[in-house]
């Protein structure tokens, strides 16, 4: 039996330079539209500056995040790439932290803890960030 894709692409509106942003219902959205019911599903956002995360969306945990993030990769620390547009510690956060998850997929439902949403971080916003979904499977 061969492997299906099923490709859908968000965009999403991020707030602030710093944002979490939790988008587990659009890659549910995708999951259902898709019409796989198992497989997996890769969630990618196809920028330099921002990151995909798999965890809990709670203000304080949100705040801590980012809290961590300031505190590890401070921006303005110094950073050559700022010479160009400022925006060095976002690189950073992002490679470091990746664009993409993999999640499996049982059932039609997203395989998750309770606590585990789908998050898109926002490093250098507030923009327009595209959110790339793809479902595999027979
Ligand atoms: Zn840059």
């Amino acid at each position: 039996m061969g492997c299906r894709v099923f490709t859908k692409e968000y965009s999403v509106e991020t707030r602030s330079r710093f944002d979490v942003i939790r988008v587990t219902h659009l890659i549910e959205d995708a999951v259902r539209e898709s019409k796989i019911a198992d497989g997996f599903v890769l969630v990618f956002a196809p920028h330099a500056t921002a990151a995909i995360a798999v965890n809990e969306y709670e203000p304080r945990i949100v705040e801590d995040y980012v809290s961590w993030i300031k505190k590890v990769i401070p921006p303005g620390a110094g950073w050559r790439h700022d010479e160009i547009d400022d925006n060095a510690h976002a690189h950073i956060a992002s490679l470091v932290i990746g664009q993409s998850k993999v999640l499996p997929l049982s059932g039609g439902r997203i395989v998750r803890g309770v606590w585990q949403e789908i998050l898109l971080l926002e490093f250098d916003g507030p923009r327009r960030r595209s959110l790339v979904v793809q479902v595999y499977g027979p």
